[in-house]
This record gives C-alpha cells, structure tokens and sequence, in this order.
C-alpha cells in the first residue's frame, strides 16, 4: 500500500502541473485519457480480478452522457451535476436487470451476452426520436463550477482527473477489503467463494453495477466536455476498445487502467499522425497497425503492461501483521442430539449411485473417518454434505436445520467449513489474504464502507485473526508467501487455517493428509487432535487407513455407496468386510 501512496504522490503532482505546461492538445489527450481511465478501473474490477468479460461498458457510458444530454436540454432548471445521481441511478437500474440475466453465463456465452446488448443500447440510443436520433443532441450547457463556467478544457481536466483518481482510490480500497477478497475469489470459480459464505451471486452483480455507475460517470463528464452527443462513440466498437485498455494495460490491478487508457490513447494517436506521412497518403491504416501491434501486446505480456512497470518500482518487504482486539465468535445456536445427521442420503450420476442411502451421525466434538477404497463415493457424500452438490434423495440435517437443499454459502452460514480435495487458493494472493478470506462471515463491512476506507478497524481485526490461524496451524513463515508459491502439502494445510478462520463448528477435510511426508502427517494428525480438543467436531474423508486409525474416534467405512461398517477403529481393523473390500482381501 505504501507503493500505491507514492505513485500518488508522484501522479498527482505531474497530473497538477500539466496543464499549465502542456499545449492544449495534450491536454485534450489527457482529459480523454482520464474519461477512458475510469471506464477501464471497472472492468479491472469486472474482468481482471472476477473474471466476468464485458464488452458492453460503452453502452453504460452512453447512458450516463445521454441521461444528462437529455436533462439539460429539457429540464435546464435541474443542476447538471445532479444529472449524475439520476444517471448512475438509470445505469444501476439498467445493470441490475441485464446483471440478472447475464451474469448467470458461464464461458464465452457471457461475452456474447455483452456485446449483444451493447450493440442493442446503441441502437436504442439510435433509434430514439427524443434523444435525437443517429444526429444526437448538440447544445448540452457546460458544467457550471461555484459560478465558474467550465468551458475551458484545463478546467474540465482538474475535474475528469479529481474523478478518476477518486475512483481509483476507491476501486484499490475495495480490492483490498473483506468483499474485495470474495470478488478475487469468484475467479478460481463459484464453489470456493460460496464455501465461506460469500453470495457469489449477489457480488457479482453489484460489482457488474459498479463498473456500470464508473462507466455512466465517464459518460457524464464526456457529454459536458463535448456538449454533444451522438450513438458512434457508444458503440460495440468502443466497447471492444475499454476491454483492450484494461487488458492491455493489466486488468489484475488499479493501475493497469490507467496505464492502458494512457497507452492505447497515445499509441492511436501517434499512428493517427505517423502512417499517413510514411505511407504517402490518407486511410485508415492505423487501425490495421494498431490492431496488429495489439495481438502482438498480448502475445508478449498476457498479464498486460502494469506488472512489468511494477517491477521496475521499489518494492517493501510486507510489515508484521499488528496484534487488534479478537475478531467476534460466530453466533451459534445450542443443540441437543448430533450435529450432523445424514438419513439415507442418496446420490446418483445417470446410471451409476455414486452414494447409495447412506446414513450416518456425527456427533459433537467427535472426529468421524469416512473411509473406503477410491471411487467409494467419499467425495460426493463430502459434496452433498457441503452442499456442492444436490441429493437425489433422502435428508440431511446440520446443527438442528436440514440442510438438503440449500446453497453451499447458506450451509457455510450454519457453522461448516471445509477444505477441497483439490486445493484451491488464491495463488496470486499471500497466504495471509487467503486465509482472511475465510473470515468472511464474520466481518460486515460492504463495498461502500470498503471503497471509503471505513473498514479499517474491521480489517485489522481480521488480519490479526488470520495470522493467528496462520500461526495454529504452523505456517507464520510462509504467512507473507503468496500462496501459489507454496507446495501442495502446505498448501493443503493453509486451506485448513482458510477453515478455521470462519470460526466453524464442523470442520470437513477431504483427503487431507494427501501429499504430505511421514513427518507433516505426524503434525496433521497433532493439529486435529488439539482442534478437537479445543471443541471442533471434524469429519474426515480418508483413503489412507493408517493415517485416522490413531486419530478418529469412530469410522464409517464406505465401499460402492454403501455403508460396509460403522465403529471404533480398533473393530474396523480387525473386521474381516472391511479388510476384503479395502485390501482386497489381504
Ligand atoms: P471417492 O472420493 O470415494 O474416491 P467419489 O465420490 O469421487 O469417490 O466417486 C464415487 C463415484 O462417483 C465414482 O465412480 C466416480 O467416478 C463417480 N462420480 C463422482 N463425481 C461424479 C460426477 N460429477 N459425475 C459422474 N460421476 C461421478
Ligand atoms: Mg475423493
């Protein structure tokens, strides 16, 4: 963060000075490199860090430009600058409605989803009479600041940068947030996110309605800056375009934004003036160069431009995380019987029952081993319990609610936590952020608080508690690491302090002694036994026999399905079913 205040330093200082040095040309750029900038911060948000692409934003600016177009024009009696509150209003509006329907795709049809209602909205903008057609609205009155009429482009560019660097400031706070890490998380997929708490839905859209609100506000200071409006530059075209920038310019961070708004504005520029005086005569030979020099950008550097530039600034080594008073316990309702109870719980793939009436209790503050040879149906019995996937049949009830049909962040709200077979971590994230993640539940902060920087106290909190899971579970070395950096063993172990930090009341690990040497199982089966011992129940999807029989307090073994036994695990070593069927006979 200290990085990011410096370069504000440094940018604002330059941003400050510039008109008064530059000739007005460059300042033109500037302001146009400025509107760009903010349309581009959204979709970092939107398509670098959650992954939803979006070729639709200039529709969104087109909005936020002809809501106050129109306004002006008709209502001169309303301030302009209250057109933006209506605009970003009409675009919230807007958004949420094809948010909803859109933002459900998965893959390519989601891109497609975007450009067919971009090109719509430019259309509707087209084909409407009283925004004036394909010819637009001319005549829009310039903003009027405290008397002073902002007429003048140097004046117009201290606004578009005031507004840009705001929403920059903003955006970076909100990435570095409780609901920045469950946006980072819908990348790596749904399941993740939603198995702490988080609604991935509902983040979805409103991060999709802020990218919009960034975009209509481009579109506002635009229509004042031209004081005209015509459908072109609302158009698919330029929607393409604000994606290139991001990309272009590293659609992972805030400044990669900016840094593509500056280099494509400036790169079309230069061709706009060069190819004519090399080639001897007029036509749109830029667009084919640029074109060409853009697939050859993404060949080079996929991540965009920004993470090379970053490597060339001094970096900090991360500084210890402060101690913060405890962050609060997850609310939980007494219970009396077992805390898990699953009643012939049923799962069928077509033709094959991978869980066949399956049942079994769990009890609190017990270790159960779930065992059985592979393709027993271990995993998906793990997967109906956590909700990742829907029964066929039967019932299952968590902490005195059943729990059958509901969402897998509805569970995780109940008190389950769980790690992945597979793990799955932010690799790009330090494991202290990935483990803070986990918190999610327990924090309240949204986006307004995070974008304001009001969470602070929250956070701190958060970050205090996830380095003590860090510490618990023995990792504070790599705590800084990022996460992908690390082996998969050690990964597996951070997905059990991910776990921990949500305060759950039954732990479910699926396999996870799976990579890791003689040693660090020795020091799993030490971890579990003290978080038992600390009141967590745990159950625990094994393959390896040796590995829970010091460890559980009861086993349910699993063969086909099916239940073959159920007991100590002393009884189960010596039971002759369980031997044939899990050594084969030995
Ligand atoms: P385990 O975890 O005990 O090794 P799984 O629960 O992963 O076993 O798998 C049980 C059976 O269900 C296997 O035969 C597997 O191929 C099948 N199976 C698991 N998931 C799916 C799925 N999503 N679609 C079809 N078959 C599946
Ligand atoms: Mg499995």
């Amino acid at each position: 963060m200290k990085r990011d205040s410096l370069l504000i330093a440094v940018l604002g200082a330059a941003l400050i000075s510039a008109p008064f040095l530059a000739p007005p040309f460059w300042i033109t750029l500037g302001n146009y490199i400025g509107l760009y900038s903010i349309v581009s911060l959204g979709l970092v948000l939107l398509t670098g860090v959650a992954g939803q692409t979006s070729f639709g934003q200039a529709a969104f600016v087109g909005v936020g430009a002809y809501t106050t177009a129109f306004l002006s024009l008709n209502f001169p009696a309303i301030s302009p600058w209250l057109n933006v509150v209506t605009g970003v209003a009409l675009t919230a509006i807007i958004a949420t409605f094809l948010g909803f329907i859109t933002l459900r795709m998965k893959g390519h049809y989601l891109p497609l989803a975007t450009i067919a209602w971009g090109i719509s909205l430019y259309y509707v903008f087209g084909n409407m009479d009283f925004l004036g057609g394909y010819t637009g609205l001319t005549g829009i009155p310039p903003l009027n600041f405290f008397g002073l009429e902002l007429r003048n482009e140097r004046f117009f560019y201290y606004l578009i940068w005031a507004i840009a660097l705001a929403s920059l400031w903003m955006t970076s706070n909100l990435l570095d947030s409780r609901t920045g890490r469950a946006i980072r998380a819908l990348k790596g997929g749904l399941e993740m996110a939603e198995a702490f708490g988080v609604d991935a839905s509902r983040i979805k859209i409103i991060i999709f309605v802020y990218a919009a609100a960034l975009a209509c506000v481009s579109g506002w200071l635009y229509a004042h800056l031209q004081r005209f409006v015509n459908p072109t530059p609302f158009g698919i075209n330029q929607g393409i375009e604000y994606l290139f920038m991001a990309v272009v310019g590293g659609a992972g961070s805030v400044w990669g934004a900016v840094v593509g708004a500056t280099l494509i504005t400036l790169l079309k520029q230069l061709l706009q003036d060069i190819l004519p005086r090399l080639l001897g005569r007029a036509g749109n030979f830029e667009v084919v160069v640029f074109g060409m020099l853009m697939v050859l950008l993404l060949q080079r550097t996929r991540d965009g431009v920004w993470p090379w530039l970053a490597r060339l600034l001094p970096r900090h080594a991360a500084p210890p995380v402060p101690p913060a008073p405890a962050l609060a316990k997850r609310a939980r309702r007494d219970i009396t019987g077992p805390l898990l109870i699953v009643d012939r719980a049923r799962k069928q793939f077509g033709g094959l029952v991978a869980v066949n009436d399956l049942s079994f209790e769990l009890r609190s503050g017990e270790i159960l081993g779930l065992i059985g040879p592979n393709g027993a149906g271990k995993s998906t019995m793990f997967n109906l319990i956590s909700g990742a996937l829907p029964l066929s049949a039967g019932a299952i009830s968590f902490a005195g609610e059943s729990i059958g049909s509901r969402q897998p962040y509805e569970i995780a709200r109940l008190g389950l936590g769980r790690t992945f077979q597979h793990v799955k971590l932010i690799a790009s994230m330090s494991v202290l952020d990935n483990v803070a993640l986990g918190a999610y539940l327990r924090g309240t902060a949204g986006v307004a608080r995070a974008a304001l920087r009001l969470d602070r106290d929250e956070e701190a909190r958060t970050r205090a508690d996830a380095a003590a899971q860090v510490e618990r579970v023995g990792l504070s070395a790599d705590l800084h690491a990022m996460a992908g950096s690390l082996p998969l063993g050690r990964q597996r172990i951070v997905e059990i302090a991910r776990a921990l930090a949500a305060d759950p009341r039954l732990l479910l690990l699926d396999e996870p002694a799976a990579g890791l040497r003689y040693r660090e199982k020795e020091e799993l089966a030490r971890l579990l036994r003290s978080l038992r011992q600390e009141g967590l129940t745990l159950l625990l999807v094994e393959h390896d026999m040796d590995f829970v029989m010091g460890l559980t307090d009861r086993l349910v073994v699993m063969d086909f399905g099916e239940k073959l036994a159920e007991g100590l695990p002393a009884d189960i070593q010596r039971n002759p079913v369980v031997l044939e069927a899990y050594l084969g006979g030995v």
